[in-house]
């Protein structure tokens, strides 16, 4: 294998043991439980509270921002974990930024402005997902506003060169199922900021919510499907699988209207139950309809359902972004066209690093 050029596939199938220093964010939306480091010409969001973590061979110090990541004894490379200046600050009214709004990746500021889910409590709920964990830990305020969340983003623009802005929701019980709430939000950033702005959101119940999001400034957009294992999705995300594939395909090619191509996007999860073949054949379907395939391994996330799970392994994840990385390509897909948001940041896959490559 070549360590040094597929070491964030190995890293995100691994995890990091943080021996010194902070271990990063613990729930939340999207792959928590993890944190964000930068090395050679990439940045990776990668476990390092989750369980399985205790067994991985990769560890690090951290003196402040920096330390030297090991493979066992062995030194593999220097690491950055850039601390943003903005997380020093407070609103007005007390509330700390950084429990408005995070850093992801170098230069992504993101956030959830309602931090719940009509299924966090029901047998409906993702069983990957940790919405609901680091508001019971009382890391981030429950609602957000538009304002506080644009305030905050202004001042990660001027003290952290942030570039962009991600805003991911748990569904709510209406309609639009909180597009317009997002919409809000987009819309407040985009004045006071100008930043380009990526939103996610489960697939609404009348198609014509998402012109809302492009008439409020939002650059990009992730419908995310999660699995095209239709038996793993019923399992895994029951309310995703009751929408059905043919919605979702629906919406995606609506969004692809009003965005463009590669400015829509939808993660696949490797490691829910699913065979490579409905990963790679799922990335087809998407990339076809000019939607980037945001393909990354599963995230055991400490509290969340699958918390006793291990990620896919290097092998398989090698294999499969091979192959992804040669069907983005071919249909003129890169992560360097999108503006915003999962795609642009790229610390969670590692599909970029494959996609030099081909
Ligand atoms: S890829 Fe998305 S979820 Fe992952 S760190 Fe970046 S913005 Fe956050």
């Amino acid at each position: 294998m070549d360590e040094r050029k597929y070491l964030k596939v190995d890293i995100q199938s691994s995890g990091i043991r943080v021996l010194k220093g902070d271990k990063g964010r613990i729930g939340g939306a999207g792959p928590a439980g993890a944190k964000i480091f930068v090395f050679d010409d990439t940045v990776a969001n990668v476990p390092t509270t989750s369980k399985f973590v205790e067994n991985s061979p990769y560890s690090l110090e951290l003196e402040g921002e920096s330390g030297i990541l090991k493979l066992y004894d062995a030194v593999v490379t220097a690491i950055e974990s850039p601390v943003p200046k903005f997380y020093e600050f407070e609103t007005k009214a007390g509330i700390p930024y950084n429990q408005i709004a995070l850093l992801h990746g170098k230069d992504c500021l993101a956030t959830t402005p309602v931090q719940t889910c009509i299924y966090w409590n029901t047998p409906d709920r993702c069983k990957f997902c940790g919405i609901g964990i680091s508001r019971k830990k009382g890391t981030a305020a429950a609602v957000k506003k538009p304002e506080e969340i644009a305030e905050v983003a202004d001042a990660a623009k001027r003290l952290d060169n942030v570039t962009h802005v991600t805003l991911t929701m748990g569904t709510m019980r209406v309609a639009d199922k909180g597009i317009r709430v997002l919409s809000k939000c987009a819309s407040a950033i985009k004045d006071l900021t100008g930043l380009p702005i990526h939103v996610q959101f489960e697939p609404p119940d009348e198609i014509r919510f998402i012109e809302d999001l492009y008439s409020n400034g939002v650059d990009t957009v992730g419908v995310h499907i999660e699995s095209f294992d239709e038996k793993v999705l019923r399992e895994i995300s029951p309310a995703k699988a009751r929408i059905g594939s043919d919605r979702f395909v629906e919406v995606w090619k609506r969004s692809v209207e009003i965005f463009g191509e590669n400015q829509v996007s939808s993660f696949i999860i490797v490691g829910l139950g699913e065979d490579d073949r409905s990963v790679i054949e799922g990335s087809r379907t998407l990339a076809e309809l000019g939607v980037y395939p945001f393909v990354l391994s599963l995230r055991p996330i400490p509290g969340s359902d699958l918390e006793n799970e291990v990620p896919a392994r290097f092998e398989r994840m090698k294999r499969i972004y091979e192959e992804v990385a040669v069907i983005i390509k071919d249909a003129g897909l890169s992560w360097k066209r999108s503006k915003a948001g999962c795609v642009k940041c790229r610390a969670c896959s590692a599909l970029d690093v494959f996609e030099e490559d081909v």
